[in-house]
């Protein structure tokens, strides 16, 4: 007898399912495209519990009738291909017939359709198998039901992972299609709550809108350009709105969503320059082209795209997205407000004096900067070494110095903690200010040499302190109402990552509360907040929850404190009287590790009284 059997239909759609059916955004993936493909206008996803409960979708489209309805949960049953060679001219989104046959093979679904010219079908589905069937009164469209996601294969279930990512790669999903498909009327309704509602008008803009709020929407420019075989059109923002992942550019080719680095790298080239560091645009980019110059079956979750006639597009894409931001930037983004330093003429420059000894300090900043990490872990307990061992300084209990670089605005600079600081391993020398150098360098001096103090980064360093202390212990009768409330734009995901860290926001000092979806309110914020700065410092630390999609309070705090830190602190060529330099040096000798800013770079170098012999010469 032999042993080769004909594998069970059933079974084969349950192993088909493991590659189409990974988690309930693929389920909403297939069921959506197939209603696209029927020609809806509107299209509503109702899940439950993120869709591991219950995934409608129910559309408007062309409908099936009783033969069609039951032939469409049978393996490769799909009306979209007829001949082999439609495989290359793939228009609609569906074209492997085998989508509806893998998910109710580990599903319980439900199917209501109607054509629109008889009454309706209403079939039951358990594990692949018809077990109702009856008709129903149903206009024309269809309503499918997906219940009880992998109820029969427990172990796909064990690979979900929260409610919360779950729903996050639904949000995205749909966000994407409503892209894609502006003239299509998008709802998706989580549990009740409507998270995305588009109108189908057919405007971009208006869909980008309802999915980064209205606010940001306004931010994003036009842009259109052609080439022999591409057409490029879409929006992108202007430099000042950006986001910290590349996830907020969506590319569509011939109105699929695809993943395309090269392509988006071409879209941040066009930025370049005008971009802070790890921060990118919200981007919409459609790409049309002969669809014999894309082939959009590279990857079976097909977002994957091979375009023929790369560079050409690349190029197209670069050039068409850099002439409409560069095109509608007036004002030069970035202001420097201090003038050019003049450098020392090569003789006056000590550092280029053959006989001066460079190694001692080029070793100090290399340990420096291995220290770099290691303090940014130990939260900067460990003092740099320093060539000088001094006494052990007391701590200063004045208030810290007041510096400001407009100096029509009240700052009101927090003063130092006056607990007394922890021994430390290595004292802060005890100096003699001497003068500034250049707006930016303090000379300080005592018996065995001088020092070059980087008056930036001490009062970084003070400052971050500070505001360490402040950020780690967020008070709640310290709160300060704002004048004008607060109020911040997010798309449905990113809002729900807030939600789900707002707790961690809080104990940052960031107190949102929701109004509408995905915008949120702020009303008042910790007292010790820089002053000014409090809009700047709320959407960063929102932008680090969203940037990391984890909310880790303590790097979370850590940030806090740095951000704070750098908002206010005296810039390089800014003149200090000779008060405040000695105040600015006892605030640095309290502090808890003197010898670096935030970022790890050195706060003070010095320079042996035997160095500078040696370069006189008077020593050998
Ligand atoms: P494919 O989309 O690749 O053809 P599917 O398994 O997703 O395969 O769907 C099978 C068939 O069922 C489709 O070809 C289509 O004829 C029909 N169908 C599925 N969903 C709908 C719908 N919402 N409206 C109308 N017809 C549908
Ligand atoms: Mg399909």
């Amino acid at each position: 007898m032999g042993t080769i059997q004909i594998m069970d239909e059933v079974l084969s759609n349950k192993i088909a399912a493991g590659e189409v059916v990974e988690r309930p955004a693929s389920v909403v993936k297939e069921l959506v495209e197939n209603a696209i493909d029927a020609g809806s206008s509107i299209i509503e996803v109702f899940l439950e519990e993120a869709g591991l409960t219950s995934i409608q979708v129910v559309d408007n489209g062309n409908g099936m009738d009783e033969e069609d309805a039951l032939k469409s949960f049978s393996r490769h049953a799909t009306s979209k291909i007829e001949k082999e060679q439609d495989l290359f001219r793939i228009r609609t989104l569906g074209f492997r017939g085998e989508a509806l046959a893998s998910i109710a093979s580990v599903s319980k679904v439900t199917l209501k359709t109607s054509d629109g010219t008889n009454s309706g079908i209403e079939l039951y589905l358990e594990g692949g198998h018809v077990k109702e069937q009856k008709p129903t009164a149903f206009r024309k469209g269809t309503d499918m039901t997906v219940a009880q996601l992998f109820y029969n294969t427990p172990a796909r279930l064990k690979y979900l992972k929260t409610i919360q990512t779950e729903l996050g790669h639904t949000i995205d999903l749909i966000n994407r299609l409503a892209l894609g498909y502006p003239a299509i009327s998008f709802r998706l309704v989580h549990n009740g709550q409507t998270l995305l509602h588009t109108n189908g008008r057919g405007n971009v803009q208006q869909v980008l809108a309802a999915i980064y709020g209205a606010h940001n929407a306004k931010k994003m420019i036009a842009f259109e350009g052609q080439s022999n075989d591409y057409k490029v059109y879409g929006f992108a923002t202007l430099p000042e709105v950006t986001r910290a992942s590349k996830n907020y550019m969506s590319l569509f080719v011939n109105g699929r969503w695809v993943k395309h680095y090269l392509v988006q790298k071409a879209i941040v080239d066009a930025y370049h320059t005008y971009l802070p560091i790890g921060r990118y645009p919200i981007v919409v980019l459609y790409i049309e082209g002969d669809p014999q110059l894309t082939d959009v079956n590279v990857h079976p979750a097909k977002h994957q795209v091979r375009l023929s006639k790369e560079p050409e597009l690349l190029r197209l894409v670069e050039d068409t997205v850099r002439s409409a931001v560069r095109g509608e930037i007036h004002v030069p983004l970035v202001e420097r407000k201090e003038k050019p330093v003049k450098l020392p003429s090569e003789q006056m420059n000590i550092w280029k004096q053959p006989s001066f000894d460079t190694k001692k300090m080029d070793d100090l900043v290399q340990r420096l900067n291995e220290e770099k990490s290691v303090i940014r872990e130990t939260v900067y307990e460990k003092p740099i070494e320093t060539a000088a061992s001094f006494e052990r300084p007391q701590p200063a209990i004045e208030e810290p110095v007041e510096i400001d670089n407009s100096p029509e605005e009240e700052v009101a600079l927090p003063s130092v903690p006056v607990a007394p600081p922890e021994p430390k391993k290595e004292p802060f020398p005890q100096l003699e200010v001497v003068g500034q150098i250049h707006g930016t360098y303090i000379v300080a001096q005592m018996e065995d040499g001088f020092y070059l103090i980087d008056q930036h980064a001490a009062q970084e360093r003070i400052k971050y302190e500070y505001f360490r202390e402040k950020v780690g212990e967020v008070n709640p009768n310290e709160r300060q109402a704002l004048l004008l409330p607060l109020t911040f734009h997010y798309s449905a995901d990113e809002a729900l990552i807030l939600k789900e860290h707002a707790q961690a926001l809080e104990q940052v000092g960031v107190f949102l509360e929701e109004f509408g979806y995905g915008s949120f309110i702020v009303r008042e914020h910790p007292a010790w907040f820089p002053k000014g700065f409090e809009q700047e410092i709320i959407e960063e630390l929102i932008e680090q929850v969203l940037g990391t999609k984890k909310a880790d309070v303590k790097k979370l705090r850590e940030e806090a404190a740095i951000m704070m830190s750098c908002k206010k602190s005296i810039k390089a060529n800014y003149y200090l009287t000779k008060e405040q330099m000695v105040r600015l040096l006892d605030d640095l000798r309290a502090a808890d590790n003197p010898f670096t800013c935030p970022h790890g770079r050195p706060v003070l170098v010095h320079f042996s009284t035997y160095e500078v012999e040696k370069m006189f010469k008077r020593v050998m």
